[in-house]
C-alpha cells in the first residue's frame, strides 16, 4: 500500500525512518486511527482536535492545521485500493543526533501516514459478540493522551489473546476504566453506563457518538464512575472504537454476560451507529 512519510507519498515497503528517532527510541510521539468508509473519513475534525490535544500535551507543535490534515488523509485514501480504510496517522518528535531525554533544541517532527483495509467486526463476531478477560489497570497516569508509547496497552492486549479473547476490561482500584484499545459500556436495569472522561482513559470519538446516540434516541444512560462488581453483574457489556464500532462483549473472565449473548441494547446502539455512519457519509 501508499503511505505518507514527510511529505512524500510511496510504497509502505519503502519508508525509512532513523533509528534515532525520538517516536522509536522513547515512544515520543503522538497518534490517530481514522475510520474511512467509502473513501469519507468519519468524524476527521474531532480526531485531528484529540491530536490536537495530545500534541499540545507533549510539547509538540501541531506540524499541520486541520485543512493540511485533510488534504493528506485525502491523497492517501485516494492512492489505495479500499473503499473503507482505517488510516493511521503517528506525529513523533523527530530525529535528535544524540539520545537524550530531554527534548532537543532543533529538531523536526517525523510525520507519517499508512492505511489499510477497513475491517469491522465481522457478522458472526457481531452476532455472537466476543470474549473479554479483565487485569488491574497498570498503566500510566495520562491515559487521556493517545502516544505511540504503547507497551501496557500491548500486554494487556496479548493477555487477553493468550487466552483467546478479545480485549482486556481494566479496573483501577475498583472502578471500571476503559479496555487495552476500546471505551467500555455497561448495561444494567435497562441504562447505558460508562465512564466520566477522565486522565485514566481516552476520550474515545466513538464513545462520544454512542452518547450522541443514546440521548438522541431516548436510550437511558449515564455517564458515571462504575464499580468493578458492577461491571461484573452487568446485563449488557459493550467495547467500542473506531475500529470495533459497537461489539457486545458476551463473557468475562470465562462467565457469561447477562444470558451470555449480545443483548437488546447493545444491538439497537449498533444499528443506530450503522445508520448515523451511513446518514453522515451520504450527506
Ligand atoms: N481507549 C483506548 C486505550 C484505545 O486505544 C482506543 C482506540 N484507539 C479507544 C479507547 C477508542 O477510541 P476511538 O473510539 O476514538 O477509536
Amino acid at each position: 500500500s501508499t503511505c505518507y512519510l514527510d511529505g512524500r507519498y510511496l510504497p509502505l515497503d519503502q519508508a525509512r525512518i532513523s533509528p534515532m528517532d525520538r517516536g522509536f527510541l522513547f515512544g515520543d510521539g503522538a497518534y490517530e486511527v481514522i475510520p474511512v468508509y467509502s473513501r469519507r473519513p468519519f468524524r476527521l475534525e474531532e480526531h485531528i482536535a484529540r491530536l490536537g490535544n495530545t500534541l499540545a500535551a507533549l510539547q509538540l507543535p501541531d506540524p499541520h492545521n486541520a485543512g493540511e490534515w485533510a488534504v493528506i488523509i485525502r491523497e492517501l485514501v485516494a492512492t489505495n485500493d479500499w473503499e473503507d480504510q482505517s488510516v493511521y496517522l503517528q506525529v513523533t518528535r523527530g530525529a535528535d543526533t544524540k539520545r537524550n531525554h530531554a527534548f532537543p533544541a532543533q529538531v523536526t517532527p517525523t510525520v507519517f501516514l499508512m492505511s489499510d483495509a477497513l475491517l469491522t467486526p465481522p457478522a458472526d463476531q457481531l452476532a455472537s459478540g466476543v470474549a473479554a478477560v479483565s487485569a488491574a489497570d497498570f498503566r500510566w497516569l495520562r491515559c487521556d493522551l493517545k502516544t505511540v508509547a504503547l507497551l501496557a496497552n500491548c500486554l494487556l492486549r496479548q493477555h487477553a489473546v493468550a487466552q483467546g479473547c478479545a480485549e482486556t476490561i481494566l479496573f483501577r482500584d475498583g472502578f471500571l476504566t476503559e479496555g487495552s484499545a476500546s471505551n467500555i459500556f455497561i448495561v444494567r436495569d435497562g441504562v447505558v453506563l460508562t465512564p466520566p472522561k477522565s486522565h485514566l482513559m481516552l476520550p474515545g470519538i466513538t464513545y462520544d457518538v454512542v452518547l450522541e446516540l443514546a440521548a438522541r434516541h431516548d436510550v437511558a444512560h449515564e455517564v458515571r464512575e462504575i464499580l468493578e462488581d458492577e461491571v461484573r453483574g452487568a446485563d449488557e457489556i459493550w467495547m467500542t472504537s473506531s475500529t470495533k464500532e459497537v461489539l457486545a462483549v458476551t463473557t468475562l473472565d470465562g462467565r457469561p454476560v447477562g444470558d451470555g449473548r449480545p443483548g437488546p441494547l447493545g444491538r439497537r446502539m449498533h444499528a443506530l451507529y450503522q445508520d448515523f455512519k451511513n446518514t453522515v457519509m451520504r450527506s
